[in-house]
């Protein structure tokens, strides 16, 4: 891992140097992607059938069977480990009850004069949720991204998910049954996310697309985004760790491994202001990593990304998670609540030793879709409102469109728009003062 001082001169320089991933030049993936894209709105299923064919290997003449049928969903929940699946209802349920609380309501308010405004909330009608599949698994994506719809009161939540080689996974399969996910198509990479956008005879579109993904995945989000709208781009996870002396540094290790073993690109960070702890992190590292089943990804995501920080006391520290921005923020410290006031960019902020960020992974309640890459700076982890839509609603009391005519006629003349200026004055002049039509 690389080691950095707060106080050294280039300290600025060196933390940019560990925060940017190098940039690939990705223009090979964009165009097999827009090409994917346009064939399925050319071909729509024949091409989908194509493209599963050939990058998952499961082969279907029929479009239809590539949804998941109630038989199948009865047998793959069966399937499934009960011990997991309790712990799938528990996680659910514990991020339901967290989203519950994000769901807005529609407000209103009125003016003396009578006139009413405010603001109507209403969920998206259809949403797209991307479970990836290819290498791995991940029922915790389908929970963290089905239950914020169903909170915000989506009335068709579709997942689809790639199955290579036709194996479905039972846990994916149960962990959408315990959301409340309503269709399941096994298709994965751009051609799923281009049948959600657009449509074919088989996957009706959708309004919105959500889902984490590899890069064709990524990339086909982007080049549907307008057509439909989309959550984020979510470049490699991170961690930053914030922890004085008093922390086990096997538990600050281990913190740091659970980001490492997502992959190689994952970025792991330490900031402490002890030298000696450090060390001792350092020296856990060296004992536990042999231990580790994806220790090959963990000691290259270390080597390439990791860091630890030596600031000269904890407030400095907060300053450098500030120009950081991460993803998941962990404070290992006496007295979290301390410093939270001074925290302005983390995506999730977990507080105290007993706060591991795989808590937060799995069940803790909050979601685990978080802005990345220094994206906290602007936005926010993935909630009940980004499947939920707020139209103005403006209703004037005669008495009120006479007021505020006045003020629109002189901003419409300013502007030179003569039918906006007439269209409000009608309205100061009332019935009485003109052509009422009768
Ligand atoms: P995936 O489902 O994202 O991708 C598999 C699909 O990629 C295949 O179905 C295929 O259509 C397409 N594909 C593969 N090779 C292709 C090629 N040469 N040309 C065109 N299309 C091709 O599954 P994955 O590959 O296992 O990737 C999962 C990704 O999701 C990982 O990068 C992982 O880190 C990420 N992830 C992120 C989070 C998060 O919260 N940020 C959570 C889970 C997973």
């Amino acid at each position: 891992m690389r080691m950095l001082t707060r106080s050294d001169a280039n300290f600025a320089a060196e933390l940019d140097e560990l925060l940017n991933v190098s940039a690939e030049d990705t223009s090979a993936v964009e165009h097999t992607v827009a090409d994917i894209i346009a064939d399925v709105r050319r071909r729509g299923d024949a091409a989908v059938l194509e493209y599963t064919s050939r990058f998952d290997r499961l082969d279907f003449r029929d479009a239809a069977r590539l949804r998941i049928t109630p038989e199948q969903l009865a047998h793959h929940a069966a399937q499934t480990a009960p011990a997991v699946r309790e712990a799938l209802e528990a996680a659910a349920a514990r991020i339901r009850s967290y989203h519950e609380r994000q769901a807005a309501p529609s407000w209103q308010y009125s003016e003396p004069d009578g006139t009413v405004l405010g603001q109507q909330i209403t969920p998206l009608d259809s949403v797209g949720i991307y479970v990836p599949g290819g290498k791995a698994s991940y029922p915790s994506s389908v929970l963290m991204n089905a239950i914020p719809a169903k909170v915000a009161g989506v009335k068709r939540i579709v997942m689809t998910v790639p199955t290579p080689d036709g194996v479905i996974n039972d846990v994916v399969i149960t962990a959408a049954l315990v959301a409340g996910v309503d269709e399941i198509y096994t298709v994965g990479g751009a051609q799923a996310v281009a049948a959600l956008a657009y449509g074919t005879d088989t996957i009706r579109p959708v309004d919105k697309i959500t889902g984490p993904g590899n890069i064709f995945v990524a990339t086909a989000k982007k080049q549907v985004f307008g057509k439909v709208g989309i959550d984020m781009i979510a470049g490699p996870s991170e961690i930053c760790v914030v922890a004085d002396a008093a922390t086990n540094p096997d538990w600050l290790a281990m913190d740091l491994f659970s980001q490492a073993e997502h992959d190689e690109d994952a970025q792991s960070i330490l900031i402490s202001d002890s030298q000696a702890l450090l060390d001792a992190v350092t020296a856990s590292i060296e004992r536990l990593l042999p231990e580790m089943e994806r220790a090959d990804i963990i000691r290259k995501s270390l080597a390439a990304r990791g860091g630890m920080i030596l600031c000269t006391d904890i407030d400095e520290a907060i300053e450098v998670v500030n120009m950081i921005a991460p993803e998941h923020l962990e404070l290992c410290v006496d007295q979290p609540e301390r410093l939270l006031t001074s925290i302005r960019h983390a995506g999730a902020i977990f507080m105290g030793r007993y706060t591991p960020e795989a808590l937060g992974d799995y069940c803790a309640g909050p979601n685990h879709v978080l802005p990345t890459s220094g994206t906290a700076r602007f936005s926010s982890p993935l909630g009940v409102y980004d499947f939920q839509k707020r139209s103005s609603i403006i209703n004037f009391s005669a008495e009120g469109a006479a007021t505020q005519g006045r003020v629109a006629s002189v901003l419409a003349r300013a502007e030179g728009l003569t039918a906006h200026a007439r269209s409000a004055e009608y309205r100061v002049e009332g019935d009485a003062g003109g052509q009422t039509g009768q």
